[in-house]
């Protein structure tokens, strides 16, 4: 039997195509700039293995070009260019991809560079155009052509002149309707914007005329306007340079220049991974919390690069919650994008970064701990919220990660101490590691409850966070010293006279304890005579699992 081929209406497989993969216009600038980038590239490899072609970097470029009056945008570069049956079959065939068979004719030589493999970015130019005109010239070759299409209704070739090798594709830009705006593709300011946002790290100049304000010869104080062309894109990035060429600055510079925050970061990471997957990255700690950090409205996540093109804004899987105050980029080549190249088609690379990068910020953080307490004190006052949150959060799993960048007051001058700090200058015969629950660091030292744990010599960590007391009942023990609230029934430091006392006194006043239980029943359990008093003529002790503070919080919750 014969077996036949699908066909497909191109026509409405090109709208379909046009509408619906990608979720944002302005991406069709970063699609035919990384065409273009592929195409110098393609002369670049080309020049690796062949002795008659040299690569002089300054014949390479790409250049955009607006053209307000006659709504064209042009975007123009020095590449490869394409042959007459090569514009049939890259532009004529949806998704053949030229870039991809070069790529893989060419492994070999490592064409990894190369962003081009779905053979459909091409067409997103439909997005904004009514028109899409490629004039193009191929290396090796005199003959110039021109292809052209309005979109559904197929396109033309013919033949045309061009001075250089390289191609020209030039857009017929939409004219705005009621509901879509498309003028701003032709303002200069929109054009830079979006390549700073997605090519700027395109490794070949992108250059366009830019207007600027010069200051005027022979008149002081004045100013004129000037055009003069303009490279956009910072094209190499700060993480594929040496850390050993990088000031402290320049990650200060790179931190501010892309908005992750408006204070100063407290410290950064440089991520260059070369084994299992192979990526760069650099993070930030940042110094304050932004103002919606504490609010749901706050979105975790990383910049995500593939070979220097931006994928996604925010990759919220690359951070765990505890950690989503880190900001930052990874760049990596490892990934499997989907066709729009918006998402990841498999997630196991960027598990494995992942899970990378969060033992990267782990040491960071217990580096500065370490090395820089002032700094680490200063953000744990911005963030070490979120990491009690994170200890306390998915039952206590992440405890071993997070349970030694904690802080806590401590009777002890009340300064902020590790629970590493804590139990290593516990007295020998302390068993446990006491707390007490409050509101602020000077009631707590007030209460009656702390008076004997602090007779004893023992130190207290002063809980006056809400999360605090919920986190480490997640944490259980540390060092296998189990925690213990100053107001729980038994503190573990009676000795046995005073258990004998305190029975003593449960009897002798057995009338009066009776009494009050009455008159206080419904709001407290059991009144009996105390074994830890000493000054004070009364406290309150919890009996169970919770201490009194937590079970504060809990009924204040919504239910
Ligand atoms: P992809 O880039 O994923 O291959 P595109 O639809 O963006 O898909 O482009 C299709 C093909 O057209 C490319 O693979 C390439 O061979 C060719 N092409 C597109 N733009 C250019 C250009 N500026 N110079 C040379 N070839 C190009
Ligand atoms: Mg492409």
């Amino acid at each position: 039997m014969d077996k036949k081929q699908f066909k497909a209406e191109s026509k409405r497989l090109l709208e379909m195509m046009i509408n619906s993969i990608y979720t944002q216009r302005e991406i069709f600038l970063r699609e035919l700039i990384s065409n273009s980038s592929d195409a110098i590239d393609k002369i670049y490899y080309k020049a690796l293995t062949d002795e008659n072609l040299t690569f002089n970097k300054d014949d390479y470029f790409i250049r955009l070009k607006a053209d307000k009056q006659a709504r064209t945008l042009t975007i123009s570069d020095t590449g490869i260019g394409m042959t007459k049956e090569e514009l049939e079959n890259n532009l004529g065939i949806i998704a053949n991809s030229g870039s991809f068979a070069f790529k893989n004719e060419n492994e070999a030589k490592d064409g990894h560079n190369i962003i081009g493999q779905f053979g459909v970015g091409f067409y997103s130019a439909f997005m904004v155009a009514d028109k899409v005109t490629v004039i193009s010239r191929a290396l090796g070759s005199s003959e110039a052509y021109k292809w052209e299409s309005e979109g559904t209704d197929g396109y033309t070739i013919s033949e045309t002149e061009k001075e250089r090798v390289g191609t020209d594709i030039i857009l017929t830009i939409k004219e705005n309707t009621e509901d879509d705006q498309y003028d701003e593709y032709l303002e200069e300011y929109r054009l830079r914007s979006i390549i700073k946002k997605y090519s700027d790290f395109i490794r070949y100049p992108i250059k366009m005329e830019v207007t600027s304000q010069r200051p005027k010869e022979g008149a002081e104080g004045e100013f004129e306007e000037v055009q003069e062309e303009q490279t956009v894109n910072s094209m190499v990035p700060i993480w594929r340079k040496n850390k050993s060429e990088l000031t402290d600055e320049d990650y200060e510079n790179f931190y501010m220049e892309k908005r992750y925050g408006f204070d100063k970061p407290v410290s950064h990471i440089h991520i260059k991974a070369d084994g299992a997957v192979v990526y760069n990255a650099i993070l930030f700690i940042p110094e304050k919390t932004p103002f919606d950090y504490y609010t749901k409205e706050y979105e975790k996540g990383l910049e995500l690069y593939s070979n220097g093109v931006l994928i996604m804004n925010k990759c919220g899987d690359l951070l765990p919650d505890y950690f989503s105050f880190v900001k930052g980029m990874v760049d990596s080549e490892d990934l499997s994008l989907n066709i729009s190249r918006e998402m990841l088609q498999h997630d196991r690379q960027l598990k494995l970064i992942a899970k990378n990068i969060q033992s990267k910020i782990k040491s960071q953080l217990l580096a500065l701990l370490k090395d820089e307490r002032d700094k680490y004190e200063q953000f744990y006052d911005s963030f070490g919220r979120q990491l009690k949150f994170g200890v306390y959060n998915d039952y206590g799993m992440n405890k071993d990660v997070l349970q030694d960048l904690l802080l806590f007051t401590s009777s002890k001058e009340k300064k902020l101490v590790t629970l590493d700090e804590y139990v290593s200058r516990m007295p020998e015969d302390q068993k446990y590691i006491y707390y007490a629950t409050g509101e602020s660091v000077d009631r707590l030292e007030k209460l009656p409850q702390t008076e004997m744990v602090l007779d004893k010599g023992y130190e207290i960590l002063y809980f006056t966070d809400d999360i605090d007391e919920f986190a480490i009942k997640m944490i259980m023990t540390y060092k296998e010293k189990e925690f213990k609230s100053v107001s729980s029934g038994d503190l573990g430091i009676e000795s046995e006279s005073d258990e004998q006392d305190a029975k003593e006194g449960d009897s002798e006043h057995q009338e009066l304890f009776e009494a009050m239980n009455t008159l206080l029943s419904g709001k407290v359990k059991n009144v009996k005579a105390s074994k830890r008093l000493k000054s004070h003529p009364v406290c309150l002790s919890a009996e169970g699992e919770l201490s009194i503070e937590m079970e504060k919080v809990l009924n204040a919750m919504p239910n």
